[in-house]
């Protein structure tokens, strides 16, 4: 079954008792228990929840991964998932990482004992440099935000299988529409579902997919106890936000291509940064691990007033630090995602003052076109 049909019929669309082809939002803390003597699938919520099990089985399928689970925020998803490790191990995490998950692993994990050395991932002598005796863990990320950078997936697991890592990666800005780890070798993806996989900018959610029975025990496990677990209603808006996460992400892709080919010849445009565009670097090494460019890119001004006042006269598209709503949303780097990271460290990185990064939406083309041509005016 090819992925779009895959989305609607994975054997978790259905109300089994009922036939009704939604899934019932079960609103309950506690089950009531026929027999103490023998166990039934759910007790409590925090453990199960079959509203949340319909969104874990189905996003399990669809990453072709052994388990899956759902969690309060891609941060709870992607905090659980470092606590798969134990004080002294040492685990190696892309630099150009999400801001939260440098936070989470650079102020808490690394206090609590965990070593953490932060690469370039692009480059893989770097990674294995890096590996030392107790290193545990690879955690990546691919295309990077904001600048798109691209990390060789099967290389790294190459990498990690000759040194017995645990491989991570956070498939947030591709969905298991556009990329699928899991198939490539990798051993967690982790997605903050906020993004494309809710897909309408109203729910905050995050959600794991594992491989292999021992990981998914193990995870589950650390789920249970950790407790940030997604609440019923949240999961039912994640299940029908994935129904449509196909047709959403063709055509906010194609507006992404369209709209990068028209910003790399606009003269008050420096650079474009997607990988739909020929020039992109990895742009090879990506379409050899996606089936998509994605619907997020980034560009620069030829200088910092014309991107500050793009950003001030931008209407159509909103203003936010989200990505991957039914909406056009531009952000500010500098002053948004990235305003918490050192300038130094921005500078190294290539995030400048005259960045905008831009997540294409389910506008028509030619109306988003007019919005930013006014504006960089
Ligand atoms: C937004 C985001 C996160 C964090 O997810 P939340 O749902 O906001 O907690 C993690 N990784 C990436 C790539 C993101 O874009």
């Amino acid at each position: 079954m090819k992925f779009g049909s895959k989305l609607l019929h994975n054997g978790n669309e259905m109300d089994k008792q009922t036939g009704a082809l939604s899934i019932p939002i079960y609103q309950v803390s506690t089950f009531h228990q026929e027999d103490i003597e023998n166990g039934q699938e759910y007790d409590y919520s925090r453990s199960g929840n079959p509203t949340r099990k319909a969104l874990e089985n189905t996003i399990a399928k669809l990453e072709n991964g052994d388990r899956g689970f759902a969690l309060g925020s891609g941060m709870a998803a992607i905090s659980m998932v470092l606590s798969l490790f134990s004080a002294n191990d040492h685990v190696i995490i892309c630099e150009d990482v999400y801001g939260g998950t440098y936070r989470i692993a650079s102020k808490h994990y690394n206090r609590l004992g965990l070593e953490i050395s932060f690469v370039n991932a692009t480059d893989l002598d770097e990674i294995k440099r890096t590996i030392k005796p107790n290193t545990k863990g690879l955690f990546v990320e691919t295309p990077s935000n904001p600048l798109m950078k691209i990390t060789d997936l099967r290389a790294c697991v190459e990498i990690a299988k000759e040194h017995h890592l645990l491989t991570i990666i956070d498939n947030t800005f591709m969905s298991p529409y556009l990329q699928r780890p899991l198939d490539l070798g990798f051993d967690i993806v982790v997605h903050s579902a906020t993004k494309f996989i809710g897909g309408h900018s109203d729910v905050v959610a995050g959600l794991i997919v594992v491989k292999g029975e021992e990981l998914a025990r193990k995870t589950y496990a650390i789920q249970n106890s950790f407790g940030a677990v997604l609440g019923p209603q949240d999961s039912w808006l994640l299940l029908r936000g994935l129904k449509t996460l196909k047709v959403r992400l063709d055509y906010q892709q194609k507006n992404a291509q369209i709209m990068a080919e028209w910003l790399a010849n606009h003269e008050k445009v420096e650079a474009v940064y997607y990988p739909g565009l020929e020039s992109h670097k990895g742009r090879e090494t990506h379409f050899n691990q996606a089936d998509g460019a994605g619907a997020v890119l980034s560009f620069k001004t030829v200088d910092t007033e014309t991107a500050t006042r793009f950003m001030k006269k931008v209407r159509m598209a909103a203003v936010a630090v989200s990505l991957g709503g039914v909406e056009t949303i531009v952000s500010y780097p500098v002053k948004m995602s990235h305003a918490g990271m050192p300038k130094e460290e921005r500078d190294r990185l290539g995030i400048s003052d005259n960045l905008i990064r831009v997540s294409l939406g389910l506008e028509d083309i030619e109306d988003l076109i007019e919005d930013f041509d006014r504006s960089l005016e």
